[in-house]
């Protein structure tokens, strides 16, 4: 192809216990997606599920056995952690069925959805996109994604965020209010996804904020965890 600047890089991800990697497309996330998450923002019941973007160079991926490095954001001073599953999409489609929905899904991931608070509360307020406040440089570390082939069934797993050592957030995969295959089955319908995908499914109760130097430690029962250093 002839670009008249150079084309950007393609955002990327490892893939677990191997060299191949994972090209990112685009990163779709579930709002409130734990009722007691859900509680925690203040909200009640069975809303149905939103969605919200980060861009794809968004992901700081970490090597498996590695700490990555994410650089405290401008703009804010009050930057939470949101663990999540995250899921990778290998194969595209509109209109996916629920029951259709798993054979659209090529690996899991742990994943942190980074969040400027202080920034969305005022968009909150303001009526305002959460852009600056979700889709900041660096705001989607993830760790290397397990291909559902070789991952054990997920469906009941515990899910957990420590910071320095302290569990700051625990709970299981089935707490979701929207289960995975009825979030590809919703986002189908607004989206054609494609390969290379990722939804970062919404997290657990105990959302709270980091420091530089905090090192975060996140996991969920059979893949690989994830370790972050904010700088
Ligand atoms: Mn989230």
């Amino acid at each position: 192809m002839n670009y008249v600047i150079t084309a950007p890089e393609q955002a990327s991800v490892a893939v677990a216990g191997t060299e191949q990697r994972f090209p990112v497309h685009r990163i779709y996330c579930v709002g409130r997606n734990y009722a007691d998450h859900a509680r925690e923002m203040g909200s009640s019941g069975r809303e149905a599920p939103f969605f919200f973007m980060k861009p794809a160079n968004a992901v700081l991926p970490a090597a498996a056995g590695q700490t990555a490095t994410m650089p405290y954001p401008t703009l804010t001073s009050d930057l939470h952690h949101e663990i999540e599953l995250v899921a990778a999409i290998g194969k595209g489609g509109s209109d996916i069925a629920v029951a259709d929905a798993p054979g659209h899904i090529w690996g899991y991931a742990v994943g942190l959805d980074m969040t400027r608070r202080d920034l969305q509360a005022d968009a909150k307020k303001l009526g305002r996109p959460w852009c600056i406040a979700k889709g900041f440089d660096a705001s989607a570390p993830i760790a290397p994604i397990t291909p559902v082939a070789q991952a054990a069934d997920i469906a009941h797993a515990e899910i957990w965020l420590k910071v320095n050592g302290q569990t700051r957030q625990s709970g299981r995969i089935d707490q979701m209010i929207w289960n995975l295959a009825e979030i590809v089955s919703h986002l189908s319908r607004a989206w054609r996804l494609l390969p290379g995908d990722l939804i970062y499914t919404g997290t657990p109760a105990g959302v709270g904020a980091v420091q530089r130097g905090d090192v975060l430690e996140g996991g969920i029962t059979g893949l690989t965890p994830l370790h972050v250093r904010v700088a």
